[in-house]
């Protein structure tokens, strides 16, 4: 029972509507971002606030997927702040 309301704890988290949704229009961007998680969980990455942003020298605050999402480059990232990291979505789409 224990285990059971823990379970359903969690897949409360990851199955709220608007996660959904959000993993329904990018499933290849949620895996790749898993992977970096894992990845900072099992001591292969730092987590990107002991980083500092590329672009800009000041605390970065999440890794960039700066070679896009394919399965091969999961763990090939950039530690970006946030300004950075807009900045760069904006370019890719071709708004800047
Ligand atoms: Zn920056």
């Amino acid at each position: 029972m224990e285990r059971g309301m823990r379970l359903l704890t969690r897949w409360k988290r990851n199955h709220t509507e608007e996660n959904r949704r959000y993993r329904d229009r990018h499933p290849d961007k949620v895996r790749a971002r898993n992977a970096v998680t894992h990845a900072i969980r099992d001591k292969k990455l730092v987590p990107a606030k002991l980083r500092l942003c590329v672009d800009c020298q000041s605390q970065a605050r999440r890794y960039d997927h700066y070679r896009g999402y394919d399965t091969e480059n999961w763990l090939n990232v950039e530690p970006v702040c946030i300004p950075c990291c807009a900045r760069r979505e904006r370019a890719r789409k071709g708004t800047a």
